[in-house]
Order: structure tokens, then C-alpha cells, then sequence
């Protein structure tokens, strides 16, 4: 069996249910432009993805406050603290085979002003082929739309890279049209990327935590992943 299909049953088995490799060399500039050289010893970055429970995604679209908590704790806490544990035993053992590797973990922001983490999950998981960036800003795949959480492993192995996807939101505004802090814009054609304020995201989520009076750091309402109908199960 050869290194990447070594590498995507490994990541089956650890329960993921998708895993590409991507060659992040044209992004090199850039990514290091934001997180520093380290990111040149990397080559290749491995997206690894799993799907939300449906039972967890649908449960927001009431948007009552106990569902809300609930759902961001399973996000932000449950699936990424699996994630983050799977993503440290697969570097180990990718280093096992003789290659570098660095697990980026999953939700935890390190640049605040960018809201973001030290290498963009998203631009890994669509140079890996495994979908888009939707108008939501957010990531879909074919079958599951953003019903997923994303990890993303550095490495220099020399994995068979995936070849990334055109956007197939077509004609659909239901995100922009539903989100109620009115964040989502029409998609940008000049720079080809989705028109988010992510600060009136944040906004809307703090003045909810203190209309709800809740401690818990992350209570985002997550409409545009439980009403975009990609991915969708409801009868
Ligand atoms: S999480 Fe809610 S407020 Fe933020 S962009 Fe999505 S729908 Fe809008
Ligand atoms: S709701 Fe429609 S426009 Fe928004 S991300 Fe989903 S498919 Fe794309």
C-alpha cells in the first residue's frame, strides 16, 4: 500500500470521515506572511474532516438558548478535543515513518484580531480537493455541506496531492438572506472569495451571551451550518 493510502485508511480508522493531502507550496508566501517561515519546512498539509451529527445541527435551527450551549460545547470542545487527541497520535505516527510532521489543532484561535489559527484549515481542505468555500464563508463538502469540522496535519511526506474544487453554491443566497447579524455578503467575483464580517458575527454572539447571561466562551448561533441545504437530512 502506498504512503497516501497508508495515510487516509489510518485516518478512516481514527474515525475521520474524509482526509486529503494537499500541496501547499503555492501558498507558502502567504501562509508565512501570517504564521512565519517555520511553515516553508512543510511542503504538503493533511486535511482531515468529520461530520457533524445531524442530531447536534438540526437542534439549532430553533435557536433556543439550552440547544445553543449544548451545540457549542459538542463543536468547540467534544468533536475538536477528539479531533485535536487523533491528530496528535496520526503526527506520531507519520513521524514513525521517518517524516516531519505538526498537528495544527483544531479550534483554537491563536491570532485574535484575525479570529483565525496559526494555518487556515480551509485553505488546506480545498487545495486537498475535499470541497469549497462557500458564500457562508464557511467549508462544504459534496455530500455533507458545512455539517463538518476540519484539523489539518503539516508534514513533509511525499503524499499524492488532491486538485481543489470549484464553489457549487450556484444561485442559492439562503446563508446571506437567513443570517440574522446580517454578516454574509453577496460573493466577491473580484477576489473570488465570500464577503464575511466576521466582527459582526462576533458582535451578535457576545450581546446574545449577555441577553442570556452565559459564561461559556464560544455560543455562536451557527445558523448558516444548520440551514445551508447541502448536507441537509431533514424528511
Ligand atoms: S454564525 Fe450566525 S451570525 Fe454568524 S455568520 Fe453564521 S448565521 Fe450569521
Ligand atoms: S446556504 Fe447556499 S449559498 Fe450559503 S453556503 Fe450553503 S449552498 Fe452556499
Amino acid at each position: 500500500m502506498d504512503l497516501t493510502d497508508w495515510l487516509k485508511n489510518e485516518a478512516l480508522e481514527l474515525g475521520w470521515d474524509y482526509c486529503g493531502a494537499a500541496d501547499i507550496r503555492p501558498y507558502h508566501d502567504y501562509l508565512a506572511s501570517l504564521a512565519g517561515n517555520f511553515i516553508y519546512q512543510y511542503p504538503m498539509a493533511i486535511s482531515l474532516i468529520f461530520r457533524l451529527s445531524d442530531g447536534a445541527v438540526d437542534s439549532i435551527l430553533g435557536q433556543e438558548q439550552d440547544k445553543q450551549m449544548s451545540f457549542n460545547n459538542y463543536c468547540y470542545h467534544a468533536v475538536d478535543h477528539m479531533q485535536n487527541i487523533n491528530a496528535v497520535k496520526l503526527t506520531r505516527m507519520i513521524e514513525k515513518k521517518g517524516f516531519r510532521a505538526y498537528p495544527i489543532p483544531a479550534s483554537y484561535g491563536v491570532y485574535p484580531e484575525k479570529l483565525a489559527g496559526l494555518v487556515s484549515h480551509k485553505l488546506v481542505a480545498r487545495a486537498a480537493g475535499l470541497g469549497w468555500v462557500g458564500k457562508s464563508g464557511l467549508f462544504l463538502t459534496s455530500q455533507d455541506g458545512p455539517r463538518v469540522r476540519l484539523t489539518t496535519i503539516l508534514t513533509n511526506a511525499g503524499l499524492a496531492a488532491g486538485q481543489p474544487v470549484s464553489n457549487k453554491c450556484g444561485s442559492c443566497t439562503v446563508c446571506i438572506d437567513d443570517c440574522p447579524a446580517g454578516a454574509i455578503g453577496e460573493w466577491d467575483h473580484d477576489t473570488n472569495l465570500p464577503r464575511i464580517d466576521v466582527y459582526k458575527c462576533y458582535k451578535y454572539q457576545e450581546e446574545r451571551k449577555r441577553k442570556w447571561n452565559i459564561k461559556i466562551d464560544r455560543c455562536i448561533c451557527g445558523l448558516c451550518q444548520a440551514i445551508c441545504p447541502r448536507g441537509q437530512r431533514l424528511g
